[in-house]
């Protein structure tokens, strides 16, 4: 799958996310962001669920506070049909 050109404000990925999910209601959405621990991408294993707490990085144990994310969207068939634009 593809990574959107660039991350997102909490407000602007709350935002395409309720717009492709009214497109695509079977989508499948999984936030991206940079671990603050070891500057890797990381991407959520759980789908539709964005956590203003924090996330863990599995492959280093770094809890990271994004202020800016990425999306991955995959639908039925595991295609990756769209990804937002920040412009
Ligand atoms: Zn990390």
């Amino acid at each position: 799958m593809q990574e959107p050109d660039q991350d997102l404000s909490f407000v602007d990925l709350l935002a395409w996310c309720f717009r492709f999910l009214d497109a695509h209601p079977d989508a499948l959405l999984f936030v991206k962001w940079t671990c603050e621990g070891c500057g890797d991408r990381a991407t959520s294993n759980e789908p539709n669920a964005i956590h203003l707490l924090g996330y863990e990085h599995a492959a280093c144990g770094s809890i990271s506070h994004p202020k800016k994310f990425g999306v991955v969207a995959a639908i039925s068939r595991a295609r990756t049909v769209g990804f937002p634009s920040n412009n």
